[in-house]
Order: structure tokens, then sequence, then C-alpha cells
């Protein structure tokens, strides 16, 4: 299948899902991570309408999205991966959002890079809520303390717009299910605890998760082997 059939294949699945699940029409939003795909593949994509994109190496976002930035209007490039302290400074330079903040230490360097060239960004906190995932704050404490830090030191760069989580790797419908819901249950916690935040954004789904995110509350799946196909490395 070509990638324009697979945009059009995965864009009525989450269209269903959100019907089936009583979410509004366009409330689930479509990330296509185009990692380790090239150029020409993510203009085909742009081609059919596709505005998000998501990466995780800085490298190879920078290589990729610094020429089609050049050529296409309105859009936009999330980071998805984990992030390097000193790879912060060129993510902030191309990016819009970075989904994979899961420490005060590299919260304070985005708000520091940001400061620099005086461009906001939006982050969103990613959460551990998979035994066999390596990233993502740990515990609740570890999130309030983050936010915490962020009202004290009155950042004005870094723009907290909600969570991410990776399910584990698992046929395990129940694991994934649960694993969702903590991330949910999280960010309606600290909806509360913290209004002055629009922690709205729940990106979370993948190419064979992304329908049980869905009825778990997801605004925004992070679609790569379903648009794109295999990739040629696994990350
Ligand atoms: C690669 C990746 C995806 C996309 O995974 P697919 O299974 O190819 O859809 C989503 N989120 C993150 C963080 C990734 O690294």
């Amino acid at each position: 299948m070509s990638i324009q059939e697979n945009l059009k294949f995965i864009r009525s699945k989450i269209n269903s899902a959100e019907i089936e699940n009583n979410r509004e029409s366009g409330s689930v939003k479509l990330l296509a991570v185009s990692k380790f795909h090239t150029v020409e593949e993510i203009e085909e994509a742009i081609n059919c309408g596709q505005t998000l994109f998501g990466e995780n190496r800085v490298q190879e976002a920078t290589e990729k999205f610094s020429e089609i930035f050049k050529k296409h209007l309105g859009i936009k490039l999330y980071i998805i991966g984990q992030l390097q302290t000193n790879k912060v400074k060129k993510a902030v330079e191309i990016a819009s959002r970075i989904e994979s903040v899961d420490s005060i230490h590299l919260l304070k360097e985005i708000e520091k890079q940001c400061e620099k060239i005086n461009k906001k960004i939006e982050v969103l906190f990613e959460l551990h809520t998979a035994e066999d995932s390596k990233s993502g704050f740990l515990t609740k404490n570890d999130v309030e303390n983050a936010f915490n830090f962020i009202i004290e030191n009155n950042f004005s760069f870094v723009e907290v717009k909600g969570f991410m989580t990776m399910a584990p790797l698992t046929d395990d419908e129940n694991a994934i299910k649960r694993s969702f819901q903590i991330a949910r249950e999280f960010r309606d916690e600290f909806q509360a605890k913290f209004p002055q935040f629009d922690l709205g954004e729940l990106s979370m789904g993948m190419t064979n998760d992304y329908k049980i995110a869905i009825s778990e509350g997801s605004t925004e799946v992070r679609i790569g082997t379903a648009i794109f196909g295999e990739r040629q490395l696994s990350s």
C-alpha cells in the first residue's frame, strides 16, 4: 500500500474509534512518526495533507526537516524520543514541541535554550507507565516536583501541555490498557492540582495499540509503521 492509502486508512480508523468511544470528531490528532524514513516519503505524506510529524533523534530530524521547512509551509515537528542535554539546543530550534521530557534537568536546559532564541516551546511530560520502558517520570512526586519547579522559577518559554506515555510491548491488551489508564489518571489528577496549566494533551497510542489508546482518552496518536511501512533499522 502507498503512503497515501495508508494515511487514508489510518485517518478513517481514528475517526471510527472517535465515534465508537463517543469522542468528538477530530479530537484525536495524528502525529506521523517519520524516523528512519526519507524526505521524499515525508513529502508524500505532506502532499496528502499531513502537517504533524514526529521524530526521535534530533540529528536525523534536523537533517530532514531543515530541508522540508524551506519547501513547505505549516508543517510542525515534535521530538518524541529520549533527549540528551547536549541535543536540546538543536531540538528547540527545529521543533515546536518536545514530548519526551522526564526530568527537571531537561526542563531547565529547554527553558535556557529557548530563552536564548526567544522561542516558546510546548512540552509534554513523559510518564513511565510500563515496566519494560526506560524513560519517563517514575512517580507522582517527581511530576509534582517538576510542576513546582516551573512555577517557582517563573518559566516563561516552556509551556507544559499534558502527558505522553508508551505502553508495554506486549500482546496483553489489559496491560496496555492499564498503562494508558495510569497516564490518564495522572493527567486528571495534575490538571485538578495545577489549574493554571492547560494539560489537555494525552499523547498515547502507536501502530499496534492506538485503538486502545483512543478508548482510554488519547488526544494524539503517534503512528509510524502503519503510515510509512516497516523501518529498515529499529530504534
Ligand atoms: C517509533 C515511535 C512511535 C511510532 O511507532 P510505530 O509502532 O511505528 O507506530 C511512536 N512513539 C514513539 C515514542 C516512537 O519512538
